[in-house]
């Protein structure tokens, strides 16, 4: 039985890094979801049957009731909903990886009756401490950012006095904590400690060392996500989740569970991975963003940028559609407005009918366009727009040179000029759309108002730029017709 318990561990870690690596493109991601999900079942009932927690039955209403409920909320959500889900989740997986390091000191207490005496492994001792600490820090952090995103609470920075250093202290008191947790190995040399099988022994205090870190890292977790700004709330979102992964992986060396700690070790390395992706995208250092309140609900920045005296020129669908249908090549930029307006299906349409007129149609996407990572290629790929027209950043800047029309829908900030020369914009160094360098720009939006950045763009006054007004989705659907109507 151990070994089919430890063979379907080696599986589901095997089916979690397939799954992963499926993940790197569109065509192959939902396949890779797919993989991890059977991973996660396969981990689950082999955890489920080697410790005998529960009956068939059980297990069966178990996965049932979960798995409804997970249906239930993915099919609910909105797209533009998914990084507060994501939140959320990681919220809840820091919370269970602290609830089962407490039930680790609760089966200690409950093993001695006394509370101290029994026999420990000082890297338990360690690895339940580290579990409760970063568990809360993602639990409190990742729900503040849930509010943020949610806009249950205000997307600005917040501050009060003495906040640096009450968090200061109270990471001194987590890690003093933590510290604690392994007094009892004090009088060992040192060599005892490379070894796995030092053991120490289980005192009270090292249960209010426990406490300490538990409510340390509470309210520390609320303290390092309050400050930042609502833009940047995505950015936390990756780093809580690499932390929810670090907690599991953690939680993993606690129960000996192998495929906890490689599957937390996976989400650990791949969500600072997509943190650094996500910071060099934006120009800006994982401190800048941790420390910078960028972004908020209200404010629009002041930057060098004097666009005083220049004025708009306004377009209609008319005009659009009978520009487009006489280009040779039109570029399509998709930005967060397209996501709210869910435009996706009548762009799709758009780029449909250009192509039957023998116009070259193709897509570009911004790394951090939208509000979360890959929110475009995830809606275009809703929409079927073919992968091979989706062009990165990188591959397509080199092309704006040659494109007759790009169609700006819903994006602001990714195509901002003041990003490549305007020192005093909170974009500048930013990485940017090309999409000045087309002969025309059309830009499709609501009004004049900023994107998440909070900054005027100079592009909606360049002489060769027309906007749109109008809700995306309409605008689009208008611009179809007419191009049929032709
Ligand atoms: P922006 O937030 O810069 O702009 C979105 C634009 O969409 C707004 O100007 C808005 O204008 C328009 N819009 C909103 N609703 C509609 C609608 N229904 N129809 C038409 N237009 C609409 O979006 P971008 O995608 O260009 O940039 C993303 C920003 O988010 C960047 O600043 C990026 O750094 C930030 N960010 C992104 C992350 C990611 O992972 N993708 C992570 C962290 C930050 P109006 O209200 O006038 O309609």
């Amino acid at each position: 039985m151990d070994a089919i318990i430890k063979l379907a561990y080696l599986v589901s870690a095997i089916l979690f890094i397939f799954g992963m690596k499926r993940l790197q493109s569109p065509a192959t991601a939902r396949g890779g979801n797919q993989l991890a999900a059977i991973g996660m079942l396969v981990a689950v009932v082999a955890t489920l049957v080697s410790k005998s927690i529960l009956t068939p039955a059980q297990m069966l209403a178990g996965l049932v009731i979960g798995g409804a409920i997970g249906a239930y909320m993915a099919r609910k959500v909105q797209m533009t909903g998914m990084p507060e889900m994501v939140a959320a989740f990681n919220g809840f997986g820091g919370i269970a990886s602290a609830v089962v390091a407490g039930a680790e000191i609760a089966k200690l207490i409950q093993n001695t009756g006394t509370a101290s005496g029994e026999e420990f492994y000082l890297y338990t001792a360690v690895t339940i401490a580290l579990s409760v600490l970063i568990g809360m820090v993602t639990f409190t952090g990742s729900f503040v950012a849930f509010g943020k995103l949610s806009g249950k609470i205000s997307g600005n920075p917040m501050h009060f006095p003495g906040m640096r250093l009450l968090t200061i202290l109270l990471a001194v008191v987590s890690i003093g904590g933590l510290v604690w947790m392994t007094m009892g190995a004090t009088n060992y040399p040192f060599e005892a400690y490379t070894t796995q099988a030092l053991t120490i022994e289980f005192t009270e205090p090292m249960i209010y060392g426990a406490i300490a870190v538990g409510i340390a890292a509470f309210i520390l977790g609320i303290l390092l996500v309050i400050p930042i700004g609502g833009a940047d709330m995505p950015v936390v979102v990756s780093l809580l989740n690499s932390y929810s992964g670090l907690a599991a992986a953690a939680t993993g060396f606690v129960l000996n569970n192998t495929s906890l700690i490689v599957s937390g070790a996976l989400v650990g390395a791949s969500g600072l991975i997509l943190t650094k992706i996500m910071c060099d995208a934006m120009n800006r250092s994982l401190l800048n963003v941790l420390i910078g309140g960028f972004g908020g609900d209200s404010q629009i920045e002041s930057t060098g940028l004097s666009l005083e005296g220049k004025s708009i020129s306004e377009t209609s669908p008319e005009d659009t559609a009978i520009l487009l249908s006489y280009a040779e090549k039109v570029i399509f930029v998709p930005g967060y407005g397209m996501a709210v307006a869910q435009a996706q299906h009548a762009v799709r349409e758009l780029g449909e009918e250009l192509q039957k007129r023998g116009v070259t149609v193709k897509y570009a996407v911004h790394p951090v366009a939208g509000r979360m990572p890959g929110h475009m290629n995830v809606l275009l790929a809703e929409a079927n727009v073919p992968y091979d027209e989706l062009f990165e950043m990188d591959e397509i800047n080199g092309e704006f040179d040659t494109c007759d029309v790009s169609v700006i829908i819903g994006a602001n900030d990714v195509v901002n000029p003041a990003a490549r020369h305007d020192k005093a914009s909170p974009i500048y160094g930013m990485p940017i759309l090309n999409v000045d360098h087309s002969k025309t720009t059309i830009v499709l939006k609501r009004s004049m108002r900023p994107g998440y950045a909070g900054i005027e763009n100079e592009l909606f006054y360049n002489s060769n730029n027309r906007m749109l007004f109008g809700d995306a989705k309409d605008s689009i659907t208008k611009v179809v017709n007419e191009v049929k109507a032709l």
